[in-house]
């Protein structure tokens, strides 16, 4: 297939970011590596706290995941209530929960304050069965929802699913209106931005190589070594995902960094596009090697799933292309003349466990292991910590739960046992 490399996200952005031209100042309250979703939310919220912020970022601003996802902004966790419950406790599955709801207000907070022009819209999400038990177990699914957070989810059967989506491969689904669509890359930069109108200075090129521990007297400050120079900071948030390598070892440890691909069509005749998805929501089905899609906000079909599972290289998006244009038209048959315009790929950070962890490692702030949900999880993420570094109590349910490391083998920089976990979901998926 002829389709060149190209993230449709970035081709929408016209005013890239200026980062901060002048050298380091000496010292600041927070340095901050990794400039996504999480680290600038962070430097945001402290830069408003009055705070001296540094953002260091290897590339360019947002240039990890959070340029490259799908844009949409979920609610809930990845693994099923009972699992969260039986792991966690009541008490604080249910405030997961309330965070998940909070981080999507929160994202909407940011947009309208920050004035943000990201094309955000409460559109909600659905979650589509692909086989009749996926279906069966949506009911019990809402119930345990509703019962233990008060938060109500629509089932939808098979005969009502045309009225949410143009296709008859599913078995029935579950929408949740609260969820939220929005393009990621503007409002990534529009964080940025916002950030360093507050305050904050970013340094975009500037690849933290060392971070070592000074004593000066009585006080500890950490001399964080980038590409572009040194800089002393009294606390450090390390928010690089699942880029996240070897300036620090012990968080690189815990990152399994999964692949993700998506591709985008060329702009759809508006009728066609309202008949794949009649009420414009964020779609994702119910497999383990799932597919997640949505139109674009000027009508376009972006069609992702994790077509290889390895990070990803000119070799897996290639492939990526043609395995992600199969999957769309199985989906929707009426797309099999339309050109695909653009496909890209991006890494996302899972975790052991498959949950997001935030608190401190070797004195540092970390917070990672967002996965498929970071769009608002790792905006709330980034502002709680801020929150912790201030000063205020630590109330994040995430914080200080067990976090076992990854196996060697799918750790970040040893990830060759990522195609037997690859084969692992794809048999869960034929016989579950
Ligand atoms: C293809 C794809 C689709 C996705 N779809 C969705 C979706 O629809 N909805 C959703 O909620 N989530 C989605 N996600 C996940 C979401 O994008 C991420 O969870 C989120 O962006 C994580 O944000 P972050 O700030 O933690 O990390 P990132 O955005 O990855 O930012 C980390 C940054 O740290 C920088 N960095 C790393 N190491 C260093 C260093 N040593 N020095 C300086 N900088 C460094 C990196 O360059 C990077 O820019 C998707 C992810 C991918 C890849």
């Amino acid at each position: 297939m002829d389709v060149r490399e190209a993230n449709y996200w970035l081709k929408t952005i016209n005013e890239p970011l200026q980062g901060n031209e002048y050298s380091f100042p000496e010292i600041v309250d927070v340095a901050i590596v990794g400039a996504g979703f999480c680290g600038l939310s962070a430097a945001l919220a402290l830069a408003n706290r009055g705070a001296r912020v540094a953002v260091l970022e290897a590339e360019t601003f947002g240039w990890g995941a959070s340029c490259r996802n799908g844009g949409m902004v979920l609610t809930g966790m990845k693994l099923p209530v009972p699992t969260l419950v039986k792991r966690y406790g009541r008490e604080k599955v249910q405030r997961m929960y309330a965070a998940s709801l909070e981080s999507i207000a929160l994202v909407e907070k940011i947009v309208i304050n920050e004035h943000i022009d990201c094309s955000f819209s409460r559109c909600g999400h659905l979650e589509v069965a692909c086989k009749p038990a996926h279906f069966a177990a949506y009911a019990d699914a809402a119930a345990e929802i509703e019962h233990q957070f008060g938060h109500r989810l629509r089932i939808v059967p098979k005969k009502e699913l045309c009225d949410e989506i143009g296709s008859d491969i599913y078995y029935g689904g579950l929408v949740d209106e609260t969820s939220a669509g929005l393009n990621p890359a503007k409002y990534v930069i529009g964080l940025a931005r916002a950030a360093q109108q507050a305050g904050a200075c970013l340094y975009d090129h500037a690849r933290v190589t060392d971070v070592r521990r000074e004593t000066f007297g009585t006080t500890n400050r950490f001399r964080v070594i980038s590409s572009r120079g040194t800089i002393l900071a009294k606390d450090v948030l390390l928010a690089s995902g699942a880029y996240t390598i070897l300036a620090t070892p012990n968080l690189r440890k815990k990152v399994i960094p999964i692949g993700s691909y998506i591709i985008a069509s060329e702009v759809l005749p508006s009728e066609l596009a309202r008949e794949l998805s009649p009420r414009n929501r964020m779609i994702y089905d119910s497999k383990h090697f799932l597919h997640y899609y949505r139109l674009t906000p000027d009508n376009r079909m972006l069609f992702g799933g994790r077509a290889a599972f390895f990070p990803e290289s000119e070799r897996t998006v290639r492939r990526s292309a043609e395995l992600l244009r199969c999957g769309m038209i199985d989906v929707y048959p009426q797309l099999r003349d339309v050109k695909v315009e653009f496909v890209w790929g991006g890494t996302l950070d899972f975790t052991l466990d498959v949950m997001p962890h935030a608190g401190t490692m070797d004195d540092m702030y970390f917070a990672i292991g967002f996965a498929g949900h970071g769009v608002a999880a790792a905006t709330w993420m980034g502002a709680k910590l801020a929150s912790v570094i201030s000063g205020d109590r630590d109330d994040n349910p995430f914080s200080g739960i067990s976090f076992p490391d990854a196996p060697v083998g799918l750790r970040s920089g040893h990830t060759w046992g990522l195609p037997l976990a690859g084969m692992y979901y794809r048999l869960l998926d034929l016989f579950t």
